[in-house]
């Protein structure tokens, strides 16, 4: 009798920041449920909740998909007890105490690899010591890095030629060695280009020996979205790079977009009515990704543009900025915008929100799985980055793909005091116009909706990530 294809148990390690561990989740789900992989997912007590009921459907539909509880060692790293996400932490010093606190969980993952035997690893790129973890165990160590080809390729030509160290703040250049003319200004970079002695540089500079050093790279993107960066980066940073997105394109119903990522604070079907009363294309989304929390002045000026350009909108706050903020200086401004304007204070299911047609466009700060997810539904934005490899996204969606709207922002930091940046009632009015009609909006649109299809395309049978996944699951096998 013929046996089937050999069952590949796989462990999946995110980074425990929501950045990194939805799309590491959509990835598990992925590889389980297409794929017949046993998935385990490694995980530590405070992260669970946020997506617990989505492994408990996957479990009852007989996916095999597992978690993994370890502790964190907060303490440990001097954290507050139950600071476990980057979510939670709320200063320099905690944030560096959070990265220090990663580098300590090798033992537990050690501990579990011992146990389990899996026959690879999935690790987020923020562990660069899991590759050798993983080399004890005899099994191949693959990255996951969470951002675009884009990103990774700017921040090597960076490191490679450093143009900026003869520059000034906000002196422009053009990143060399790359297939486009990029033009960025040294202000846009990161903390890591700026010799800071951080964890997290010093992380990074880990991570990129353990890019040489590991099996490969898992890229959540698709060949035909930046062939030319795919390429660009096979041929010259990493050669074992398999593009295996938009993973997010697993969550097929209504229930799976809406527990994505945490329980969303509204209820989906009153999301979904109040969207099924807007025309296709009408609706601006707002929404700054999971963790930064704008100051008062700011808000107060996009909800000033937002009331001036009249378009409707679905606006996302984080719970912070509305305890910050008090609750009177919006109610005249819902009060006004009532019908409308839907605001949503904490988490909202933006995978759900964005794949619904009235959707016209998405005011992002450009995290790469807000950019992606816009792509993959067929969104134009306007791109507003903060921080990270953010500007570099911009940069992509803006000058590449040409499907956003920029709002000239120029400092990089996740620190709302190192902001001089306030976007004024009158840029913000003018740019959701400029992105929601006319006809450069159409043109974007129309782009951005051609690249859905294709994203569509790449992830179903014989379509190019679900080859690429097919090749490397293949090649596991063999090993
Ligand atoms: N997200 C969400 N609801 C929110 C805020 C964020 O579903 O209210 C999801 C979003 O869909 C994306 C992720 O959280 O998948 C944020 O990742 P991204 O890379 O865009 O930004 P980050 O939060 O890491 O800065």
């Amino acid at each position: 009798m013929e046996s089937g294809p050999k069952q590949l148990h796989i462990f999946f390690f995110p980074h425990l920041a929501h950045g990194h561990m939805i799309p590491t989740i959509d990835m598990a789900r992925l590889f389980a449920r297409q794929h017949g992989v046993k998935a385990t997912i490694i995980c530590t007590p405070l992260n669970f909740p946020l997506f617990s009921k989505v492994m408990e459907r996957d479990s009852q539909h007989g996916i095999e998909i597992s978690i993994r509880i370890v502790k964190f060692p907060s303490i440990e790293a001097g954290l507050p007890e139950g600071c476990e996400n980057l979510g939670s932490t709320t200063s320099p010093e905690m944030f560096n105490n959070f990265y220090k606190a990663l580098g300590l969980l090798q033992q537990p993952l050690e501990e579990l690899l011992e146990e389990c035997r899996p026959n690879c690893l999935v690790a987020d790129v923020m562990f660069p010591w899991a590759t050798e973890v993983a080399s004890k165990f005899g099994i191949p160590r693959l990255i996951f890095h969470g951002t675009s080809y884009f990103a990774f390729c700017v921040f090597h030509s960076l490191r490679c030629y450093e143009p900026l160290n003869k520059l000034s703040e906000f002196e422009s250049f053009i990143v060399p060695g790359i297939p486009d003319q990029i033009k960025m200004t040294k202000s846009q970079q990161p903390n890591y280009f700026r010799r800071a002695d951080d964890e997290l540089t010093k992380l990074t500079n880990l991570s990129v020996q353990s890019e040489q050093t590991s099996y490969g790279v898992l890229v959540n993107s698709f060949n035909e979205l930046e062939p030319a960066y795919s390429e660009h980066y096979r041929k010259f940073i990493v050669k074992k790079a398999w593009s295996i997105g938009p993973v997010s394109l697993c969550n097929k119903d209504i229930e799976d977009k809406a527990l994505r990522g945490n329980i969303a604070s509204i209820d989906e079907y009153e999301c979904l009515s109040w969207l099924e009363l807007n025309k296709p294309n009408s609706v601006l989304y707002i929404c700054f990704g999971s963790k930064f929390v704008f100051p008062e002045s700011q808000l107060l000026e996009i909800a000033k543009g937002l009331e001036a350009a009249g378009k409707h909108f679905i606006w996302v706050m984080k719970d912070e900025e509305i305890i910050n903020n008090q609750e009177r200086l919006l109610e005249g401004f819902e009060k006004r915008v009532d019908g409308k304007g839907l605001m949503i204070r904490g988490w909202a299911p933006q995978a759900l929100i964005l794949d619904h047609q009235a959707i016209g466009g998405f005011m992002t700060h450009c995290g790469w799985n807000s950019v992606l997810e816009s792509v993959t539904n067929g969104v134009p934005m306007i791109t507003w980055p903060l921080y990270a490899e953010q500007f570099y996204n911009e940069k992509l969606v803006t000058d590449v793909l040409k499907i956003g709207v920029s709002v000239g922002a120029q400092e990089c930091s996740r620190s709302i005091d190192a902001k001089k940046f306030i976007l004024k009632k009158e840029d913000i009015e003018r740019y959701v116009n400029r992105l929601m009609v006319g006809e450069e909006a159409e043109e974007m649109r129309s782009k951005a909706k051609a690249l859905k299809e294709i994203a569509k395309k790449a992830v179903e049978e014989g379509g190019s990530s679900n080859s690429n996944l097919n090749a490397l699951l293949e090649e596991l096998r063999s090993l």
